[in-house]
């Protein structure tokens, strides 16, 4: 099984004439709107399918639990009970979890079950061990005890036929265990997306290629692709490390073109906005398919988003924060749905500032934050986004929408912790 799914279509990240600045709601909408699975489906079995995409709804092939049973270890007999002391003499055998009594048992007797055991014919009731006292073949205990008191229902969890989850989810542990009890080998899962990552910039020096103390001063390190490319793992894509291109249109155009050959989409940092060495933005426009979004957020613009030989390139800032942070706000989501993921939304939770701040209204502010032992969300002392120790000093980002002009300590706060984000 190998399904090809279509190509993204060349104005798939195009602006209506006349939009200038992007609301972020918007700008998400639209990235939702447009873009869905570029990477075609595989047979996984279930055992191997941690972290991979559903690429159709998991539907049970056995229910849950597949017989009735008993949810603990006692004595069973047909219910209900009714208050007052009651008395049951036992039936010869028992009934134990994989080696099912075959055979009724009578009303008005009992008989010995465990955990996990089939109720056997007769049996709809069952006391816990500890209620009852024992004598010989004879057992005593006080009622009153509900019909159905400590089984379990055959399906009670799910039935062979529903649908448990949905195309589109990312399996967790969790979910193994689920389709597994329901009876499935298995699942139609999406292939990872492939991401490529790739710096540029004369200035840019790849890790370790040099000892801090032989860089030159106008020189800084690549910190953005092994940041980008340790996100992408995390997030349960494919990595792809494209190196560092030089402020040159050909050595760009090269790794763009072998990019494209092995990769389903491409990250890059830097070069997107409008200067003379804004290559990626200028190549992308003159060769390739680009759309600048200017999305009303800070930090962050300008967000580049393109197109290279049918390959959906995103064009981060050069700056690691914002980088970092539109990687989190829009790659993040956007890559999740060209993997044939669901759209998702980080779930934040409203925390009282710790901090006053006063804000242009018009475009969404993200702080780096943390929360204090008051409780209260702490901002990092420097909104500066080459400030790139704040990320690592940060749990977590501030969001502050358009509309909010000024923010006093106690204020609610929306708080994203990284982990909204994983
Ligand atoms: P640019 O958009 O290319 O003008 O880059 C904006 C800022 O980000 C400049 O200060 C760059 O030196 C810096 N920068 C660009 N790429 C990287 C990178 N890969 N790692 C760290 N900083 C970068
Ligand atoms: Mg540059």
């Amino acid at each position: 099984m190998m399904v090809r799914p279509p190509q993204l279509r060349n104005d798939c990240f195009a602006l209506p004439s006349g939009v200038d600045w992007l609301p972020m709601a918007e700008a998400l909408d639209r990235l939702r709107q447009r873009l869905g699975p570029v990477v075609g489906q595989e047979a996984r079995a279930v055992t191997e399918a941690v972290g991979a995409i559903l690429a159709a709804p998991a539907v049970a092939r056995r229910g849950n639990p597949p017989a009735a049973n008993s949810a603990v270890d006692g004595y069973g007999f047909a219910g209900p009970v009714p208050e007052g002391p009651v008395e049951f003499p036992l039936v010869e055998g028992r009934a134990a979890a994989g080696v099912p009594f075959d055979g009724a048992v009578q009303a008005g007797r009992a008989i010995r079950i465990l955990t996990g055991a089939i109720l056997p014919g007769g049996v709809d009731t069952v006391v816990l061990q500890e209620d009852v006292a024992r004598e010989g073949n004879r057992i005593a205990f006080t009622g009153p005890l509900k019909r159905g008191a400590n089984t379990r229902e055959a399906g009670e969890d799910f039935r062979a036929g529903d649908a448990l989850l949905p195309a589109g989810h990312r399996l967790l542990p969790q979910d193994i265990g689920l389709l597994v009890a329901a009876g499935l080998a298995e699942l139609p899962v999406f292939r990872r997306l492939r991401v490529g990552v790739l710096s540029n910039g004369d200035e840019v020096v790849p890790a370790g290629a040099r000892a801090p103390e032989a860089l030159g001063p106008g020189a800084i390190f690549d910190a953005n692709r092994p940041m980008l490319l340790a996100l992408l793992a995390r997030w349960g894509f494919d990595p792809v490390d494209l190196g560092c291109a030089s402020d040159d249109r050909n050595d760009l155009r090269a790794r763009l073109d072998a990019a494209a050959e092995g990769a389903d989409a491409i990250l890059t940092s830097g070069g997107v906005s409008t200067g003379d060495e804004d290559h990626v933005s200028a190549l992308l426009r003159e060769e390739g398919e680009l759309q600048s979004w200017r999305i009303a957020i800070k930090p962050g613009r300008p967000l580049a988003l393109g197109l290279w030989r049918g390959v959906p390139v995103f064009g981060l800032p050069g700056n690691p924060v914002a980088a970092f942070v539109c990687a989190l706000l829009f790659a993040r989501p956007a890559l999740e749905l060209l993997a044939g993921g669901a759209w998702r939304e980080p779930q934040g939770l409203d925390l009282p500032a710790g901090f006053e701040k006063r804000k242009k209204p018009g475009r969404a502010e993200f702080l780096r934050a943390r929360i204090g032992t008051d409780g209260r969300v702490e901002r990092f002392e420097s909104e500066g986004s080459g400030r790139i120790s704040g990320l690592s000093w940060a749990s977590g980002l501030v969001a502050l929408d358009e509309a909010e002009r000024h923010v006093r300590p106690g204020d609610p706060v929306r708080f994203l912790p990284y982990s909204a984000f994983d």
